[in-house]
Order: C-alpha cells, then sequence, then structure tokens
C-alpha cells in the first residue's frame, strides 16, 4: 500500500503535467535517497547554499545561483534581492519599501496566476507590479513610458500561463533593461531549457525544482553574481519565510544532476501519447491525438476531442467522472470548456496509460 493509502488518501494518477495541486513531481529513487541522507545529518546551510549556487550555476550557465523553496519564493526573493541589494537595514525593512526604487515593470499578458497571483509573489519581495499595456496587445512604447527612476526590474514571464501572442519578446525586454540600466528577471518557472535564458542576458532566472527538472519541492534563481548574492541575503529578510531546507536543497542537486545528463525524452512522451491515442480511438464520439505544447517545449500530449452529441458526455462530465473514480485520474482541464481533455504522459509511472485507458472504457460502457 502506497504511503498516501496508509493514510486513507485515495490512489491519484497524474495525467496533468507537473501541478503543485497533485504534488508536482514523483521523485526518481536516487533522489528521494540524497534526500533521506541529506535528512540524516548536519551540514552548515551557508556553505551547503554556496555550493548549490555553484552547481546551479554549472547547470545553468549563470555567474551564481541560489536555491529556493520553489519559483513562487524566486519571484519575492529576485524582487527583494534588485529592491534592498546587500544592505541588511533594507532587507529588514521589506516588503516596506517605501522611498525605495521598487516598481517591477511587466507587460499586462504576464500578469498571471499559477496557482496564486504573481503579482502577489511580486509584492512580498517589496515590489509594486505595473502592468504596461493591454492584456492581449503590449507595444515597446507602452514598456517605455512605466520606466523611471523608481524602477527596479523588468520581469518577463515565460511560460504557457501567460500571454502569447501580442507580447513583446524577451529580447526587447532585455534591450530596454539594457538602454534604461535596470536588471531583467525572467519566470522560466516550468521551462525545460535551462540554459537558454541566461544565454540571452537575462540578470536573474527563476526555476522551479518541482516541474520540468522533476525535483523535489523547490527551486532556484541563476544569474548575475552581484544580484545572485542578494538573493542569498534575502534569507535574513523576507526569504526566511520561504526556507529552504537540507533535504530539499540536496534533492533538487541531484534532480539537476539528472536532468543535465538526461537526453531529451520528447521521443518517448511522444509515443507514449501516441498509444493512449489508438487506445482511446477505440471509443465511440471520442477523437484522440497527439499534439505539441502550446508554449513550443518539446513536450508530446494526448488531445481528446469529446463529441457531445455521440458520447453523450461533455469534457467537464467525463473529467468529474475520471476524478471520481479509484484510483482518481487528474487530467489537464485548461481547455474543457471546448471540449478537449489534455492527457499528459510525463508524469505517469510506468503502465498507468493501461489504467487511464480502462477508466474511459468503464465510463463509456458504464453510459445510461
Ligand atoms: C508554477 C509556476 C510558478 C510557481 O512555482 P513553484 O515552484 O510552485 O513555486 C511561478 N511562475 C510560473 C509561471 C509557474 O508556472
Amino acid at each position: 500500500m502506497g504511503i498516501y493509502q496508509q493514510l486513507g488518501l485515495k490512489q491519484v494518477i497524474n495525467a496533468s503535467g507537473k501541478m503543485t495541486a497533485l504534488g508536482g513531481s514523483a521523485v526518481h529513487p536516487e533522489v528521494a535517497r540524497a534526500m533521506g541522507e541529506a535528512g540524516m545529518d548536519y551540514v552548515e546551510i551557508s556553505e551547503l547554499i554556496e555550493k548549490a549556487g555553484k552547481l546551479i550555476a554549472e547547470a545553468t550557465g549563470g555567474e551564481d545561483g541560489c536555491p529556493t523553496a520553489g519559483a513562487g519564493a524566486g519571484i519575492a526573493i529576485s524582487v527583494a534581492a534588485v529592491i534592498a541589494g546587500t544592505d541588511l537595514r533594507l532587507i529588514e525593512r521589506l516588503p516596506d519599501s517605501a522611498g525605495l526604487k521598487n516598481k517591477i515593470i511587466l507587460q499586462k499578458g504576464h500578469a498571471v496566476h499559477f496557482g496564486a497571483s504573481l503579482r502577489q509573489m511580486v509584492a512580498l519581495g517589496g515590489g509594486q507590479a505595473i502592468e504596461a499595456g493591454h492584456a492581449n496587445h503590449v507595444e515597446e512604447a507602452h514598456l517605455r513610458a512605466e520606466i523611471d527612476e523608481q524602477t527596479a526590474a523588468l520581469l518577463f514571464v515565460q511560460s504557457h500561463h501567460a500571454v502569447q501572442k501580442g507580447m513583446q519578446s524577451l529580447e526587447t525586454m532585455i534591450q530596454l533593461g539594457r538602454d534604461h540600466k535596470v536588471p531583467v528577471i525572467v519566470d522560466a518557472a516550468a521551462e525545460e531549457d535551462l540554459r537558454r535564458y541566461v544565454a540571452m542576458g537575462a540578470d536573474l532566472v527563476i526555476y522551479s525544482g518541482g516541474k520540468a527538472i522533476g525535483g523535489p519541492t523547490s527551486g532556484f534563481i541563476t544569474g548575475r553574481k552581484d544580484l545572485i548574492e542578494a538573493c542569498r541575503a534575502q534569507y535574513k529578510g523576507v526569504g526566511r519565510a520561504m526556507k529552504t531546507g537540507k533535504e530539499a536543497i540536496v534533492g533538487l542537486l541531484s534532480a539537476l544532476a539528472r536532468y543535465s545528463q538526461a537526453a531529451g525524452h520528447g521521443g518517448e512522451w511522444r509515443d507514449r501519447a501516441e498509444r493512449l491515442a489508438q487506445e482511446l480511438n477505440q471509443l465511440s464520439g471520442l477523437s484522440a491525438s497527439v499534439v505539441k505544447d502550446e508554449a513550443g517545449r518539446d513536450i508530446y500530449r494526448t488531445h481528446v476531442r469529446i463529441d457531445e452529441r455521440e458520447s453523450g458526455f461533455s469534457a467537464k462530465e467525463v473529467i468529474r467522472l475520471l476524478e471520481k473514480g479509484d484510483p482518481a485520474v487528474f487530467t489537464r482541464n485548461h481547455y474543457a470548456n471546448t471540449g478537449v481533455i489534455f492527457i499528459d504522459p510525463r508524469p505517469l509511472h510506468e503502465g498507468q496509460e493501461k489504467v487511464i485507458a480502462a477508466r474511459f472504457k468503464e465510463i463509456w460502457d458504464n453510459r445510461k
């Protein structure tokens, strides 16, 4: 019996992605072992954090790195770092930043909700989030007009959560940052490419450890040496409320080492998504195919379109029945209102595609 079933909780099959609501990632046994060992001994935390920073820098091409409790914490800490730097009096005063350079400029289509509000993470770090332009249309002039003496940084969100059309590119944001001598922070929480945004010239880049990398609940910031030093310094301030323990740091490093060695999994995911699509296509009133990630990452998912008239189910009804069953199956439901369910092969354990296909068939067979 699984550890969660011992607690009386039902088994969950995660076909939705790396979702915080389902526990992020299920780590590799090697990562779990590293975390267990880390938890059973002592270490000087400041040394561990510095060493972790060096390894993060190697894996990402940054000058230095800083482990965090997650990408949300990474945003708050990065913002605190660009506002307070390494000045202890300011660090201890945040998030009260009255009178300091505290404006964080972002595009309106980037003011996302990822399970919590990005603006709130900015506020936790003492930043005042200023949205430039419109939800679906931002011009360079909108951004330029918002940048003034009170601007502490520009923030770019690289994510499927963000509006993809009508926004200014990261290249433009970086150029604006250079022109006005303000740092550019990139929230790349779920991105697979750990080097790209640093290489493009971003000053701080934030990742989640529990998403693409498949690590434990954790995160990190990589980038410019002086700013990373300021990030670490925030652990004497607002960072303390988001402290990351030795187990999480060691688990993150272990996952990072495995991730850096692993080749792209795109092909394997495509095959699994393909097999599941074939099985599901045997049901009537449903058509399954394989599609690439909407944000262009090397991720393939099974796209299931439910024809309500022929199947007798709406997509939302299918989702409800899948989640209600035991094991409960959680799919990716951003497009449910258009009759589409996505199944993400990445978090599935071996053989769980078959369980999902069987659950669909059961639901179809039990139709009245
Ligand atoms: C998931 C996510 C976050 C938060 O990451 P955590 O590691 O869960 O704190 C922040 N920004 C974006 C764009 C995300 O997708």
